[in-house]
């Protein structure tokens, strides 16, 4: 700041005799902006960007506000914190090498670990804390705790008792302690314990006998105890790098202890003050200070994450991640789409009259939703839930229909080669009687299908086209795009589904997402949060509960009477094994062995073998062959999802227990698809019983209920959403420290939600809370393509 006395001199004067010189001079407010640009808080200085052209009254009372504040900061500051000139959070994307106080090796160590600024850097949180404050008294340690110790060194000494081959009894004064090692090669211990020195070990305590010992303790250098110590993940990625795991996490505590004292507390406030209030959190500066440098901070709580300064930076990364996705979203609205308006009633019932069953409630209300969206002229974005055999495909039929019904072009998007050809049959089932042309998109064409498939979608003579990724090549032109359907979701990332919109020329599609597993509404909202999502709550009539046994490996006749007695009935049945080649560390049964075993059991039928290493058509014939004469399908889990054949009602899943819930309910939904009575046998090993009790608790969730979003909330809580979702948390959502995986984490999603929901109706775009602003656009411009705001 320029000299504050002669500031304050001059706003004084600026105010004297009924503030004349106020009244009459100007520039005044860019004069006291040059002065205080450096030094004053933003909120001076966006008020004396405009103070020129505010009423005299306001410059007035705003220069006696100034008058304060100047002076106040003349008295030495109160709170250090205070005195600390904040820097702009851009100032924080440097990279790594242009950080003085690290040295080279420093910089490596933290570049394979992925850190590339000192921004990343700071917010590289550990992923535990250990307390090594040194115990001076055994009586103060428990036993089965690591704990740090500090102890004489009483004797040294080789021995020979099977395990151990030396060992070194140590005092703390009162008690003894015996720390044991069973190098063969000891020499260097001796060299280490000396006999009359004090040491400060690290390890997990232990008791036999009354005697207390320690095995393969860690000898703590000067620096390597006293406090407590925050533990870092270590793994690189990618790069080989030849240093112990040790040897990296010291390197690590040491670099990143020191960027955090140096710089954490210039680290701009991005969270509105009123979030922080709300909450009661600390400031980030603090916050990254603690998290990494922890003092006088209960270590039991940060190990839990209760903690104030976990509790702030777990609510962050959600917080960034809901308004990154609701940006996302009112980026999107602003889009223009064709507008597919119809009288919805009049629409719905029509649809109704050609199909051969009646909507359900559900699916009358969603598709409703969907009309009504699609009759806008700014994008739908929104996401089809329902649980398995919900039947959703025909609700996506529906919003087809309109769609070419208006003239335009639909663009159905599925994961799988099997899906494809399914849901083009469906759709051309549909379609033909329409006489509207559905088309097949898939990478196994030949070049010469393809080139006669993107001719006719580029004339538009294809009204509907249903594919694999080969639909988002860039050779695939639309004549007028209007809706994008994309079926299970999940396997496609954002941008995926971008690179499809952006084929509608000018006038961005309307956009249907529909997801094959129940996903939780905590966990829908996370990750589709830029959508708008539909359920379908309610099963097609007559839909009956799949039975659904445990079944043990002894317990096998069981299967054999169930296979002939649907079969007898004229029903199909599958039986699913994990793997496809048997493997030697694992002993799963091999779909092919196995299938060879079956056919032999009967003889009279016809069985099949579906597996992953099959080409697609290879696959495809396979599925036909099924469906059309086919009794036995052994298969590994190729045929998951979305597969549609009404006359299997026998679902057996060998070694179920390696799977996880969703996936089992995911492959059970393949029965029980009409009214037929359906069973599914989830078959384990009689060890299980022994060794993984846990495994029998979670097959029993399937046994109870049928509710896919039953077993899903189960299945996030046992395994996390990662799983659920196909995706790597940490990759897709872009988290430091959030974890879907625990219940306090998703408890904050809502609340995270609602607050970025309340912020962005403020502030649209952020304007009015720049860092905040910059960082969401460091962590998710790329990611979520953020051009909004940027
Ligand atoms: P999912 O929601 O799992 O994708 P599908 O759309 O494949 O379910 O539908 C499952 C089966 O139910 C299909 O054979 C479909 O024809 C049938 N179906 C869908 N809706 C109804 C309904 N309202 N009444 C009777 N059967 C229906
Ligand atoms: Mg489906």
């Amino acid at each position: 700041m320029a000299d504050r006395v002669k500031l304050l001199e001059f706003i004084e004067g600026l105010l004297e005799n009924e503030a004349l010189k106020l009244r009459r001079g100007f520039g005044i407010g860019l004069y006291l902006y040059n002065q205080l640009k450096d030094s004053a808080p933003p909120y001076v200085l966006e008020n004396l960007q405009v103070f020129d052209r505010m009423p005299f009254e306001k410059r007035k009372a705003f220069l006696i506000e100034l008058k304060r504040f100047i002076g106040e900061v003349t008295e030495p500051p109160k709170d250090v914190k205070r005195s600390v000139k904040k820097r702009g959070l851009r100032d924080f994307l440097i990279p790594l090498d242009k950080l003085k106080f690290l040295d080279n090796k420093e910089i490596k160590v933290l570049k394979s670990l992925g850190i590339g600024t000192l921004l990343d850097a700071l917010f590289f949180f550990p992923l535990r804390y250990e307390d090594r404050r040194p115990l001076s008294s055994l009586k103060l340690a428990k036993v089965g705790d690591k704990v740090v110790l500090k102890l004489r060194v009483k004797d040294v000494r080789k021995v020979n008792d099977g395990r151990y081959t030396a060992e070194v009894i140590c005092t703390d004064g009162v008690d003894e302690v015996k720390l044991k090692f069973r190098f063969k090669k000891n020499d260097f211990i001796f060299a280490l314990y000396r006999r009359g020195s004090e040491v400060v070990v690290l390890g997990k305590l232990k008791s036999f006998n009354r005697e207390k010992y320690i095995v393969h303790p860690e000898l703590l250098k000067e620096g390597e105890f006293g406090g407590i110590f925050p533990v870092y993940y270590v793994r690189t990625k990618g790069e080989v790098v030849n240093v112990s795991s040790k040897t990296r996490q010291s390197r690590i505590r040491l670099a990143l202890n020191k960027t955090v004292r140096k710089t954490a507390k210039y680290f701009p406030e991005y969270l509105p003050e009123s979030i922080r209030k709300k909450y009661s959190f600390p400031d980030i500066d603090e916050t990254l200070l603690i998290l990494h440098t922890p003092e006088g901070v209960d270590v039991k709580s940060l190990n839990a994450f209760s903690d104030p300064f976990h509790r702030r930076a777990i609510y962050d990364d959600l917080f960034l991640f809901q308004l990154a996705l609701l940006l996302k979203k009112k980026e999107t609205e602003l889009e223009n789409s064709p507008q597919i308006k119809l009288s919805v009633d009049k629409f719905v019932a029509r649809f109704q009259d050609k199909l051969s069953f009646r909507l359900t409630n559900a699916q009358l209300r969603v598709l409703r939703e969907i009309l009504e969206d699609m009759g806008r002229e700014h994008p739908m974005n929104r996401l089809l839930q329902g649980d398995v055999g919900s039947g959703k495909t025909v609700v996506a039929i529906g919003a087809t229909l309109a769609a070419v019904e208006k003239g335009y072009q639909v663009a159905v998007m599925v994961p799988t080669e099997i899906l494809a050809h399914q849901h083009y049959r469906k759709f051309k089932a549909f379609f033909d009687k329409e006489g509207i042309e559905v088309g097949l998109l898939t990478g196994s064409l030949t070049p010469t299908q393809k080139r006669s498939v993107y001719k006719h979608i580029r004339e538009g003579n294809i009204k509907v086209v249903v594919g694999t990724h080969a639909l988002i090549q860039e050779k695939v032109e639309f004549h007028k795009l209007g809706l994008v359907v994309i079926d299970e979701q999940h396997r496609f990332g954002v941008m995926q589904r971008k690179l499809l919109l952006e084929k509608g020329k000018g006038l961005y599609p309307h956009c249907l997402v529909m997801s094959a597993t129940p996903i939780p509404r905590t966990l829908a909202l996370s990750v589709y949060g830029d959508l708008d999502i539909s359920v379908i709550d309610e099963l097609p009539p007559g839909r009956r509960e799949v039975r659904t046994m445990l079944l043990y490996d002894s317990e096998k006749e069981k299967l054999m009477e169930a296979v002939n007695r649907e079969l007898s009935l004229g029903n199909k049945v599958y039986i699913i094994y994990p793997l496809i080649e048997e493997s030697e560390k694992v002993e799963l049964k091999a779909a092919t062995d196995e299938y060879e075993r079956w056919k032999k059991l009967l003889p009279e039928r016809k069985v099949l073998l579906l597996h992953g290493r099959m080409s697609d058509s290879e696959k495809q014939e396979i599925m036909e062959s099924f469906k059309r004469d086919g009794d036995v399908l052994v298969s590994t889990t190729v045929i998951e999802v979305g597969i549609d054949i009404p006359e299997a009602t026998l679902m057996i899943i060998e070694d179920a227990h390696r799977f996880g819930l969703s996936q089992l309910h995911q492959l059970r939904g393949r029965v029980g698809r009409s009214d037929r009575l359906s069973y599914c046998y989830l078959v384990i090993p009689d060890s299980i019983r022994r060794v993984d009790a846990e495994a029998i608790k979670r097959l029993k969730v399937l046994v109870r209920t049928n509710d896919g979003f039953e077993v899903a909330e189960m299945d996030m809580k046992l395994r996390g959403p990662g799983e659920l979702l196909g995706v790597s948390q940490s990759g897709y959502f872009g988290f430091n420290i959030a974890n879907l995986a625990r219940s306090h984490d998703r408890a904050v999603l809502q609340n995270a939600r609602d607050d970025a929901q309340k912020l962005l109706e403020e502030d649209p775009k952020l304007d009015k809370h720049i860092n905040l602003k910059e960082l969401i656009l460091y962590r998710y411009g790329d990611k979520l393509d953020l051009s909004y705001i940027a």
